[in-house]
Formats: structure tokens, C-alpha cells, sequence
């Protein structure tokens, strides 16, 4: 820990809890140790309660009381992982920050790894998972399947195999808290915030004490919030069943027609078939046409910024550097600084462009 509290740590550690009053004293130790380690203890771990029902809470009270690099959270009720990850973000000071789950599955030691890729000049390193050790073959087979269907249909490449367990620059994480949308799926957004972003591999381990918190319904959950957020598709399938519909539409009325004309057809029943197929297919077209809006809607209400500026580069001579004016004006004073082939001079601006407005 740091020995002043105001300085900014290194690093900040934030660790989501739903009832994890067993794992977290192990967790604290291991986490505790890999910080010594790799952010010469200037850290901070944040542990978020995201409405535990044990006594996750007391322990951790218990554990920021005797550790001085413990900052315990207290959310007012189980808001879900990504809100308690979102919460702990919001409250992490540090200048880089590792985002891990509290039940040792995402070994601490990887920190080592991914401060050296940081170091190297990536701005996000995510934790791909090689082996999933100690869960189930129902829930290594979803997860596979999810991330993989979510890989094609996603607007924006999100890692295959991977979780929240990363370590991001203070950079990423302000824009990330920056981001409005109310249904947050991380690992989405991190990579739709783009610059440099590298992995590590590891192998994860099976949880060191209780059960999971992730229940069928938090998992669809989750994977309805990542496809939809990151996705139109689903939207845009109305239009695709529309243009089948109105081609079935077609054949069945020249098959009701003919069956008019021959003179198959019961009394009645040309005209009730007409109707049906008129009024499907107008109400096919009226859904596709309202799916189209409902995207764009639903891409406004979001609120993401339109582009975010990773780099500018600017020659300086338009920057006034070595402006051949003040050469001029004052060649000896200014030969020292003027360099015969200007240089590009490396500016890198935190730009982040306005929001849309409304109707624009
Ligand atoms: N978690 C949370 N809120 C929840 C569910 C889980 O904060 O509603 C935490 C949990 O304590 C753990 C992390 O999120 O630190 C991942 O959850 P879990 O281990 O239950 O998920 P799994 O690894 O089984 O997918
Ligand atoms: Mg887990």
C-alpha cells in the first residue's frame, strides 16, 4: 500500500464477491502476495459485496480493518457481477487496474504476466482461458458455444474464451466508467473501446471454496446482454423472415388463384386464403419496417461515444516548433531546436468526441 492514502496506487485490484466469506481470506493472500510482487506494494484491492447472503460482508470488514491496502465495498443488494465489477471500477484509483474473480479461478500469479505486457505497451491484457479446470461439461460446452456464436454475429471482435479477468490502463477504465449504457457487458465494451490489447493465457482453476454464483437465469442473462448489445442481428433477422414470408406469400395466392380458376376450389375459400396471406404479409412488412427503427433507436439510446482517438500525429512545423519565421527572427537562439527535417512529433490526446445529439 501506499504511505500516503492520497497518492494514487500503481495498482488497484477490484475483486466481485457473492457469498465468498470462504474463499476470501485465501484470495486476500495470494492477491496480497502477487501485488508485493509486481506493484511494489503501491496497491489497493477493492472487494465489492454484491448482496452477499453469508458473511462475506463481516469478513471483509474484517479483513480491510487488519490490511491496510483493503478497501471493502458494501452494495446495497446482489446488483449482478458486471454492476459489482462496474461499482469497484467507479472506486479504483489506481493507474493501472486488474479486474478478478474472488474464488481463486483466475489465479493471481497471472498479474505478473500481464504487467509485463502492459510494461510492453498494451493498453488492455485480457486472460484467455486455456483449460477450465473443475467445471461443468454443461458449462464449458455453453460457454464455448456462446462465445464462439457471439465471435460471428458480434459488430465488434471480442476475444474468444475469455472473462472479466483482465488488467486495463487508467485510460480504458475512465472511458469504460464513461460509458452510460445501463446493460453492461465488460468484456464487450473493453473491446469495443479498441486500442492495444494483448492476452495471456492461463489455465483456470476450480473455485477453492463454495459455489457458484452464476445461476442458468445470470448466465442467459449475461449472454442475452452480450448479443444484444453487441449485435443487430436478431433485429435485422425480421427483415430476412419478412422477405420469406412475402415469397411464400406469392406462391400460396398463385396456388389459391389456380385452384379458383380450375375450378377446385371450395366456395369461399379463395377469398379467406387472399385475406390471410395479405394481411400476414402485411404485418411481416410493418415489423421489419419497425425493426429498423427500433435498431437505430436502440443504437442512439446507448449513448456510446461515435469514435474514440487513440493517437494524433502532427508534423511540428505545424505545431509552430520549427517554424522558419522564428528562424529568421532569431536564427542563433533558435538553431539549437530547429531540426533541418522535422521530425513527426508523437502527440497522444485523450479525445473522447462529443455524444450524438438527438436527430443528428
Ligand atoms: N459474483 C458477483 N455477483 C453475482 C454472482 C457472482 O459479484 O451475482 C462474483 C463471484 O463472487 C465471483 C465472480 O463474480 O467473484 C464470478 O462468479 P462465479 O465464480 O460465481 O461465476 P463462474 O466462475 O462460476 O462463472
Ligand atoms: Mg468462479
Amino acid at each position: 500500500m501506499t504511505d500516503k492514502p492520497a497518492d494514487k496506487p500503481r495498482l488497484s485490484v477490484v475483486a466481485p464477491c457473492y457469498n465468498e466469506e470462504r474463499a476470501l481470506p485465501c484470495f486476500l493472500e495470494r492477491m496480497i502476495a502477487a501485488c508485493q510482487e509486481w506493484a511494489n506494494g503501491a496497491y489497493e484491492i477493492v472487494l465489492v459485496n454484491d448482496g452477499s447472503r453469508d458473511d462475506t460482508w463481516a469478513c471483509m470488514r474484517a479483513l480491510a480493518h487488519t490490511n491496510p491496502g483493503v478497501v471493502a465495498v458494501n452494495l446495497s443488494r446482489n446488483h449482478g457481477h458486471q454492476l459489482a465489477v462496474s461499482a469497484g471500477l467507479s472506486l479504483a484509483r489506481g493507474e493501472r487496474v486488474l479486474v478478478i474473480d474472488a474464488d481463486l479461478q483466475d489465479p493471481p500469479e497471472v498479474l505478473g504476466a500481464m504487467m509485463t505486457r502492459m510494461d510492453e505497451g498494451a493498453d488492455v491484457v485480457y486472460g484467455r482461458r486455456r483449460a477450465r479446470v473443475g467445471e461443468s461439461t454443461f458449462k464449458r460446452a455453453t460457454a464455448h458455444a456462446f462465445y464462439r456464436l457471439l465471435g460471428k454475429i458480434s459488430e465488434v471482435a471480442i476475444p474468444l474464451d475469455t472473462g472479466d479477468f483482465r488488467l486495463m490502463s487508467r485510460d480504458i477504465v475512465n472511458r469504460l466508467i464513461a460509458m452510460p449504457e445501463q446493460d453492461r457487458f465488460l468484456r464487450g465494451m473493453v473491446a469495443w473501446l479498441g486500442g492495444h490489447q494483448a492476452e495471456v493465457e492461463y489455465d483456470r482453476d476450480p473455485r477453492v471454496a463454495g459455489e457458484t454464483g452464476y445461476s442458468l437465469g445470470k448466465m442467459i442473462a449475461l449472454a442475452v446482454a452480450g448479443v444484444t448489445g453487441f449485435s443487430t442481428l436478431p433485429m435485422r433477422l425480421a427483415g430476412l423472415f419478412t422477405g420469406l414470408g412475402v415469397m411464400v406469400g406469392i406462391g400460396i395466392a398463385f396456388y389459391v388463384l389456380h385452384g379458383l380458376i380450375s375450378g377446385h376450389a371450395v366456395p369461399g375459400w379463395t377469398s379467406l386464403a387472399l385475406v390471410m396471406v395479405f394481411f400476414s404479409c402485411a404485418q411481416l412488412a410493418c415489423l421489419a419496417v419497425m425493426s429498423l427503427y427500433i435498431s437505430r433507436i436502440f443504437t442512439q439510446v446507448k449513448q456510446r461515444p461515435l469514435f474514440l482517438i487513440h493517437e494524433v500525429l502532427e508534423c511540428p512545423v505545424r505545431l509552430g516548433l520549427a517554424a522558419p519565421r522564428a528562424m529568421a527572427r532569431d536564427a542563433s537562439a533558435d538553431a539549437a531546436r530547429f531540426s533541418p527535417a522535422p521530425e513527426i512529433r508523437f502527440v497522444r490526446r485523450a479525445g473522447t468526441p462529443p455524444r450524438r445529439e438527438p436527430g443528428r
